[in-house]
């Protein structure tokens, strides 16, 4: 873990939107959500992170993520090129500054896939932040949820599952918590989330100054 964020607060003459930061434990449903999220939302652009995890069948380099070795990961911390970073499940994850600017700059709503350890860095450092946790139903569902999706062994569900159990005790310090019961109600709140935060005060009220004036 970083000893402290590395995110300045936004840059100036940045024509920043919001970024809303999604976390929550695996089987909770957030990539499937996140990614009808993306394609509902023609405004909203996803932050690539970079990882150290051996990509994935039907992965690309440079859209599911930047796969980088551990040397270069390592290298870019020591250089303070993230925003945040963590390990999760024994790999490295991390959120460029750079590019975490450069989509900024573009005045869009970015949105950032994280674990809760990469979120809670950036709670200290991004003031334009929203933070979304998505739960799964109770403990049961989520099980039955990685014993189809995947082929893990069984001790490798029970320990997400004992994982999971650890995360969800961060979801109170989240603005918002989302129940991935239903897949299309969850749907409908994370888009009722990014409606109403686009109708925030501060983002609403420097493009009304003619009328305010
Ligand atoms: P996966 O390897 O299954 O794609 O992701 C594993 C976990 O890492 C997920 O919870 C995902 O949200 C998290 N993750 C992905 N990118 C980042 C990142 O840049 N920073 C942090 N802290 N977590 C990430």
């Amino acid at each position: 873990m970083p000893k402290k964020p590395a995110l300045s607060p936004q840059s100036p003459g940045s024509n920043s939107g919001s970024v809303f930061v999604v976390s929550a434990p695996s089987g909770a449903g957030k990539t499937t959500l996140c990614k009808a999220l993306l394609e509902a939302s023609p405004d909203l652009q996803l932050s690539v992170s970079y990882t150290t995890r051996p990509m994935r069948a039907g992965e690309k380099d440079g859209v599911d993520y930047h796969f980088v070795d551990i040397a270069d990961f390592e290298k870019r911390i020591e250089e303070g090129e993230f925003a945040e970073w963590a390990r999760v499940h024994g790999n490295y994850y991390g959120t460029s500054i750079r590019r975490l600017e450069e989509m900024s700059r573009s005045g869009k709503d970015i949105l950032l896939d994280i674990d809760y350890q990469g979120a809670a860095q950036l709670k200290k450092c991004l003031d334009n932040g929203v933070y979304i946790f998505i739960m799964p139903p109770d403990f049961a569902v989520l099980q039955q949820r990685l014993e189809k999706r995947n082929s893990d062994p069984e001790e490798v569900i029970i320990r997400r599952i004992e994982n999971a159990r650890q995360e969800v005790l961060e979801a109170k310090w989240y603005d918002y918590i989302v129940v991935n019961d239903n897949f299309d109600f969850a749907l409908q709140q994370l888009k009722a989330i990014l409606s109403a935060e686009s109708c925030r005060t501060t983002l609403i009220l420097p493009a009304m100054q003619d009328m305010l004036n």
